[in-house]
Formats: structure tokens, sequence, C-alpha cells
């Protein structure tokens, strides 16, 4: 291609371009439209954890930190015995390190770890980038409701498990028309 008729097609390119509207979003002023289900940030049920350590144990960046102390509580009737509990005392994640894989919330068995689309959580201090459990519960206010369950399946066996225990029948699921 001569360079006159590379030029002109450059200019063509960027005359076309200049009636365009623009695509891109003025953040901080035009906050993005995420997908409900975005990694932004993740949240702790502080009391859905029984620190079983599996998150920070599968954590391929190893920036889950954990520590607890055991309790002994009564025992649940008379002439039982009494039962020990782990107690959390720390729970940080350091999202400086973190790769946003997900695997901690995957492995959590007892869902305590959830996604949140939150995102705006940057930092002028590194060390600040270090949540607490504290901070990790508060996301819990952004975390999505989960999706509908399918009106025509079974009750999850957790329910029926519950009201088998509360000596209730579970009702059968209502059918759509
Ligand atoms: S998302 Fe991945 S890297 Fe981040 S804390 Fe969880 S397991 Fe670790
Ligand atoms: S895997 Fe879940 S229950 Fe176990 S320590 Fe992590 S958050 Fe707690």
């Amino acid at each position: 291609m001569s360079f006159g008729r590379g030029l002109l097609t450059g200019l063509k390119v960027t005359l076309t371009n200049l009636t365009r509207r623009s695509v891109t979003a003025h953040y901080p002023d035009a906050l993005p439209e995420l997908p409900p289900r975005s990694r932004g940030v993740i949240a702790l049920m502080e009391e859905n954890c029984t620190v079983c350590m599996l998150c920070a144990r599968e954590c391929p960046a190893w920036c889950i930190y954990i520590d607890s102390h055991k309790e002994t509580a009564p025992p649940a009737a008379p002439g039982g015995r009494e039962r020990s509990r782990n107690m959390l005392d720390q729970f940080d994640i350091d999202f400086s390190l973190c790769m946003y894989c997900g695997i901690c919330i995957e492995v959590c068995p007892f869902d305590a770890l959830h996604w949140s689309p939150e995102f705006e959580y940057a930092e002028t201090d590194i060390h600040d980038l270090t949540h607490d459990k504290s901070r990790l519960q508060e996301w819990m206010w952004t975390v999505p409701p989960p999706p509908a369950l399918d009106a025509s399946a079974p009750p999850p066996k957790e329910i029926a498990n519950a009201e088998k225990a509360a000596g209730r029948q579970t009702p059968p699921p209502e059918r759509e028309q």
C-alpha cells in the first residue's frame, strides 16, 4: 500500500469513529451495570462458619487467615456429655493477594462464604486490603439472594430433614398451572 493511500485509509477510519457515539463509561460518574453474580468481594456469614479450615487449606494464594479456640458447652440434655465447639477468633482475607478464583466459596461445606458484586474497596494503604471478619460480614448485606427454586422440584433435603426433626410433615411442592 502506498504512503498516500495508507494515509487516506487512516483518515477515513479516524473520521468514521469521530462521528460515532462513545462507548466509554465515565466511571465513577456512571456506574457499570454488572451481572449480579460478579466476583467483586467475598462475604462471610460468620454464624455458618465451623472453623473447618477447608477454605484456608485450599486457597491457592494462602491469603485466608483463620484462628479459633475451643469452648465447652453444657450437655443438650441432663445426664448427657459436654460438647466442645470451635469459636472463631480471626477470619481475614487479604484481597491484595486474592486471585478471585472462588475456590474458597466452592469448597466451604456450610455456605459461609459468598460472592458479592461490590468492587469499590480500593485503598491507598495495601494493609487495608486485608478485611477482618467484621468487615467480611458487612459485605453479606450486598450479596444478591439466590435464584428461586424450580417450583416443580422436590423440596431440598435440608428442609425435609429440619421438618422431620421438628416433627412436621413437609407439604408437597406446588406445581405451576
Ligand atoms: S477467591 Fe481464591 S485466592 Fe481468593 S481467597 Fe478465595 S481461594 Fe483464595
Ligand atoms: S470452609 Fe467455610 S466453614 Fe470451613 S473455615 Fe472456611 S468459611 Fe468456615
